[in-house]
């Protein structure tokens, strides 16, 4: 039987096409068949009433971690993928630093036979870089390329040896695929647990400072001039970083980079207790683990270069870095707790923050988790062009709704934003023509 889905009456954005316009869209056999003004109800066709909401491309998170296999208590295929339906994403891509790590075939092909088994969305594996992620010895980069990875990358952990880096690069540049890499100088970062500052201080915290990522970034932009390689700068998060990219841009340089949710909404105020963009007076806890991230929470400029350079376009998207962790992970010190927050069901609501306070146009922001990882990934997703995947994202601009950690589909409850006040909710979600959501 043909499947038919009609979205009627919604404000339908797709940047790929530059269209902005309250129209009906029709879903024919999981693929986009028409969209139009006024498409009368076809025979046996679902009708799906969008009026008030936004209808748009399902959203593409180059960076998550979905923990399987090997850390199946922190999150599954098939828990972070409902999760990802649920915040609006049709297609992820599974970071490796799995256990064992995805450095060889079998491991890859075990997570696309997991996420064909178990998936709600489409995932695209990331190969490691090296074997085992320790940085001494490059994995097996073509056979993972042949399976189909978008990428390799030892996130988690930076690419420390400056010579395994450069030839991670010169390999890549032959299978035209990128090295993601987690930019971070281990010595400049040893023991560090937040951002170097005024609040490390006031908590009397070892702090990162930012050059503990510029240095690596440097390094990385000129090892790409020398080997022609594409590298990509995860999760950026410092004034410096992006100055740095915006300059090996113009020099022409393959240098591509992403920025999360919460580099472009949370400062590191927020390590003293959620939501708190200025400074208010400690509450009962000192200190609130679910802020602890790495890169860590940086201070109020960065964020504001974050939000410039995303509307500019020296930042190419915006990626979750979604690492969800358990509750003993996180109640501890600030000092012991795991790094990492569990983001794909608030990215959303906290990324239209910034629409509301009128910081981003919501087109930029939609064609940022669209149309430009698509781009990167060099596949004909993130649009809603007829004849492709019926991938589609509805919306409500206006719903206002609690943050309540409790109502997570992800098994990582670590959030720093429970009980925030955030607007704009994920209404529905489509993959390939089937609602997931
Ligand atoms: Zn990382």
């Amino acid at each position: 039987m043909t499947l038919k889905t009609l979205i009627k009456g919604g404000r339908i954005i797709d940047p790929s096409q530059g269209i902005d316009k309250i129209s009906d869209l029709l879903i024919v056999d999981g693929l986009v068949k028409e969209i139009n003004t006024s498409i009368s109800k076809p025979r046996n066709a679902e009708i799906f009433n969008a009026e008030g909401l936004i209808v748009c491309p399902g959203f593409i998170d180059i960076h998550c971690h979905l923990r399987e296999p090997g850390e199946e208590y922190k999150e599954t295929i098939q828990t972070g993928t409902a999760a990802a339906a649920a915040g609006g994403f049709t297609t992820v891509c599974a970071m490796p630093n799995t256990q064992p790590a995805m450095d060889n075939q079998s491991v890859v092909e075990y997570v696309l036979k997991k996420a064909k088994e178990t998936a709600s969305i489409r995932v695209l594996p990331i190969g490691s870089v090296t074997i085992g992620r320790k940085g001494k010895q490059l994995s097996e980069m073509s056979e993972l390329a042949d399976l189909g990875v978008i990428g390799f990358s030892d996130d988690g952990d930076p690419v420390e040896d400056p010579n395994i880096m450069r030839q991670a690069l010169s390999y890549s540049a032959g299978l035209k695929l990128p090295i993601i890499n987690h930019c971070e100088v281990p010595s400049l970062a040893d023991g560090a647990s937040m951002n170097e500052g005024w609040v490390s201080n006031r908590l009397g915290l070892k702090g990162m400072p930012s050059s503990a990522e510029e240095v690596m970034v440097a390094r990385d932009i000129s090892l790409a001039e020398l080997t022609g390689g594409h590298v990509h700068i995860a999760h950026a998060s410092t004034r410096g970083t992006i100055d740095l990219i915006r300059s090996a841009k113009a020099n022409g340089t393959k240098v591509t980079c992403e920025v999360t949710p919460h580099h472009l909404t949370l400062t590191e105020n927020t390590v003293m207790g959620h939501g708190k963009d200025d400074f208010q007076p400690l509450g009962t806890n000192a200190y609130d683990t679910n802020a602890k991230v790495n890169p860590p929470l940086r201070s109020k400029s960065d964020v504001a270069s974050m939000i410039e350079s995303l509307n500019t376009g020296t930042i190419d998207f915006i990626a979750t870095d979604h690492a969800p962790h358990s509750e003993v992970d996180k109640m501890t010190t600030f000092q012991d707790s795991s790094f990492g927050i569990s983001v794909l069901e608030t990215a959303l609501g906290s990324l239209m923050t910034l629409v509301d306070q009128g910081q981003m146009e919501v087109n930029t922001l939609i064609k940022k988790l669209t149309n430009d990882p698509a781009t990167f990934l060099g596949m004909d997703i993130g649009n809603l062009k007829t004849g492709t995947s019926g991938d589609i994202t509805i919306i409500d601009p206006n719903e206002i709704w609690t943050v309540d950690p409790g109502d997570f589909i992800s098994k990582g409850k670590n959030t720093p934003l429970e009980g925030s006040l955030l607007k704009g909710k994920i209404k529905a979600t489509f993959y390939q023509g089937t609602k997931v959501y």
